[in-house]
C-alpha cells in the first residue's frame, strides 16, 4: 500500500488533496499536522475523510515544521486519537507518553537524517516494545548497504515495520519496501514537494514502478549510477516490462564510485538480476564479469550487465545501438543514391567519453571512416588510437566535409538548450547528422541540420534502442519500442517540468 503525505498550510487544501488522493484509488494518507500553519483543528480533517488516516505533527530535529511547545504537540496527538485517528505517528521520545487509546493504532517511530545505524536490530526491538502496532524507522542512507540491512530488517521483522532509507541512495528502499513486507511505503503528492529527502511522489510510485504489484518474488533489474535521480531508463524499462506483464521492476541505484565494489558484491542479497551501469561505472565494471562479449573487450566498457548461476556478463549496448540507429537512416539515405544521395564513407565524432568512443568503435567496424574530436585533445588522441581512427583538434573540426557527423558530447542537452557544438553554416544537406543527446530531443543540432537539408537520427532513437537490446538480454523477449519511445518521452517532459 502507498501511504501519500500531505503537507499543507491551510485545512482546506489538505482536506481537497485527501479528497483527490481517495477519488483516484489511495487508501492510506498521512496528514502532515506540523505544516498546518495556524491552530491545527483535528476534527475538522478527520470528519468525513474519505480514506484511512495517519496523523503525523513533527518537530524541526526529525525533519518537521513544528515550532510551538512540545506540551502542545503531545496534546494535538492524544486530541487526533480520541478523536478516532486511525493511526498516530509517535517518536521512540514520547510513544510511552501518549497511551492506547480506542481503535487509534501506533506507529513507533525513529528518524535519523545523518546516517543509518549499526545496530538496526536493536533499535527495531526498543521500537517494539514502546507497544507499536507498526515500527517506523527513517534514516539517511550513506551507503547501499544501509538499503539492505534495513530491508532485511523489514522482512525479518515480527511486527509490522515500514522501513526506509532517506536520500538518493536511500531510494530503492521506498520502492522495495512492500516487496520485503512492510505494510506500506511513504509518498508525496505532488514530485517536487518531497518533505523527506529521496522520497518519490505518489504517481510515479503507483505507475511507473507498480507499487503494490510487487511481491517477493519479483526480480530486481536497475540502474547503477552517480548521480541516478536524472535517469530516464527506470521510466522506459518499466512501462516495457508492465506492458510485457513481466514480473520484474527496475530501480535507480546511486552508488558513489568508491561504493561499486562493495555494491556489486552484495548483488546476491536483493538479488539483483540485472543493471544498467553509467556513469562512473562503466569501465570499473569489467573487473567483475567473467564474461564480455566482443564489443565490450573492444570497448572496454559496458553499459549492461546480466546476473546468471555462473556469475556477470557484460555487455555494451550503446555501441549497438548507435550503429543500428545510423544503419536504419543510412539504409534509407541509399536507396537515394540513384537520385544523388551519399552513402556514409566519412564521419566526425564530436566528444571523446563513454558515448564517442562506443560510436567510434560501432561505426569503424562497419568499415566507415571515422574522426573523432574533444575539447581535450588528449581524450581524443587515446580514442582515436584505440579505436584505429584518426583525430583532430576541436578548433578545427569545421575544417574538412564529413558524410556524417555524431554529437556525442552533452552540449545542447536540457537545460543548455539553445547551445550546439557544430556552427550551422558548415552543415551541408548530404551530412547525415546523429545527436546522442536525447533531451531534448529535437536539439538545436538536429533544428538546425534539419534546416539545412541534412537527414537527422536523434538521440531518443539510440536510447530507445540500447534500451530495447538490454530488455532482450535480461528477459529474452522483445519490448514493443514505440512504447519505450512514449514512456522516454513522457518522462523527459515531466523532468522538464520538475
Ligand atoms: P562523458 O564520458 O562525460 O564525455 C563527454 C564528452 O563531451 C567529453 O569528451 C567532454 O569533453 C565533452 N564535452 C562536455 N562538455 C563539453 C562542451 N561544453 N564542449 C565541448 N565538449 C564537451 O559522457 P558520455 O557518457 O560520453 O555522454 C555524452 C553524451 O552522450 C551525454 O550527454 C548523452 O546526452 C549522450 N548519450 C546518449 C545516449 C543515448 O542512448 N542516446 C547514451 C549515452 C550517452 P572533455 O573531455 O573536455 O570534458
Amino acid at each position: 500500500m502507498i501511504c501519500v503525505s500531505i503537507g499543507r498550510g491551510r485545512h482546506r487544501h489538505v482536506i481537497a488533496e485527501h479528497k483527490h488522493l481517495a477519488d483516484n484509488g489511495v487508501c492510506l494518507v498521512e496528514l502532515r499536522v506540523d505544516y498546518i500553519q495556524g491552530a491545527v483543528q483535528i476534527k475538522r480533517l478527520l470528519k468525513d475523510r474519505p480514506c484511512p488516516v495517519i496523523v503525523t505533527c513533527r518537530r524541526s530535529s526529525e525533519g518537521g515544521r513544528w515550532e510551538q511547545s512540545e506540551e502542545a504537540r503531545l496534546l494535538l496527538l492524544r486530541t487526533a486519537i480520541v478523536e478516532g485517528a486511525d493511526y498516530v505517528d509517535l517518536e521512540d521520545d514520547i510513544a510511552a507518553k501518549v497511551p492506547r487509546y480506542g481503535q487509534t493504532k501506533r506507529i513507533v517511530s525513529h528518524h535519523d537524517f545523518g546516517k543509518t545505524p549499526a545496530d538496526l536490530t536493536l533499535l527495531h526491538k526498543r521500537l517494539a516494545s514502546l507497544d507499536a502496532d507498526i515500527v517506523k524507522i527513517a534514516t539517511m542512507a550513506n551507503h547501499p548497504t544501509d538499503n539492505l540491512r534495513m530491508l532485511e530488517l523489514v522482512h525479518a521483522s515480527k511486527v509490522p515495520t515500514v522501513g526506509i532509507c532517506m536520500g538518493d541512495i536511500g531510494t530503492p528502499t521506498r520502492i522495495l519496501a512492500g516487496r520485503a513486507g512492510a505494510p506500506f511505503t511513504f509518498a508525496t503528492f505532488q514530485e517536487d514537494r518531497v518533505m523527506a529527502p529521496g522520497q518519490i511522489g505518489w504517481r510515479q510510485m503507483r505507475d511507473v514502478y507498480r507499487y503494490d504489484a510487487l511481491t517477493a518474488k519479483t526480480r530486481v533489474y536497475g540502474v547503477v549510477a552517480d548521480p541516478v535521480a536524472h535517469s530516464l531508463s527506470p521510466a522506459v524499462h518499466n512501462a516495457a516490462l508492465a506492458a510485457a506483464g513481466i514480473d520484474a521492476v527496475y530501480v535507480p541505484f546511486r552508488v558513489p564510485a568508491e561504493q561499486f565494489d562493495q555494491f556489486l558484491s552484495n548483488a546476491p542479497r536483493w538479488p539483483l538480476a540485472g543493471l544498467s551501469v553509467t556513469i562512473p561505472h562503466k569501465e570499473a565494471v569489467l573487473r567483475y564479469c567473467r564474461h564480455q562479449d566482443d564489443l565490450v573487450k573492444a570497448i572496454g566498457a559496458a553499459n549492461t550487465v546480466a546476473f546468471g548461476p555462473d556469475g556477470m556478463a557484460a555487455f555494451n549496448t550503446d555501441a549497438t545501438a548507435a550503429v543500428e540507429s545510423l544503419e536504419a537512416a543510412i539504409a534509407e539515405q541509399e536507396t537515394l543514391l540513384s537520385d544523388g544521395g551519399m552513402p556514409v564513407k566519412t564521419a566526425l565524432v564530436l566528444g571523446a567519453g563513454g558515448a564517442a568512443r562506443a560510436v567510434a568503435f560501432g561505426l569503424k567496424r562497419k568499415g566507415v571512416d571515422v574522426t573523432v574530436t574533444s575539447r581535450t585533445t588528449e581524450r581524443a588522441d587515446k580514442i582515436a588510437a584505440e579505436v584505429g581512427c584518426k583525430a583532430v583538434a576541436w578548433n578545427s573540426r569545421h575544417r574538412l566535409p564529413y558524410d556524417c557527423l555524431v554529437n556525442a558530447t552533452p552540449v545542447g542537452m536540457h537545460p543548455n538548450v539553445d547551445e550546439t557544438p557544430y556552427e550551422k553554416d558548415h552543415l551541408r544537406p548530404y551530412m547525415l547528422v546523429f545527436d546522442t543527446v536525447y533531451n531534448p530531443e529535437s536539439t538545436l543540432l538536429i533544428k538546425e541540420a534539419r534546416a539545412a537539408g541534412c537527414r537527422t537520427v536523434t538521440g531518443v532513437e539510440m536510447f530507445v534502442r540500447q534500451a530495447a537490446i538490454q530488455f532482450r538480454i535480461w528477459h529474452g523477449v522483445d519490448a514493443d519500442p514505440q512504447l519505450m519511445r512514449e514512456a522516454l518521452k513522457r518522462a523527459t517532459a515531466s523532468a522538464k517540468l520538475a
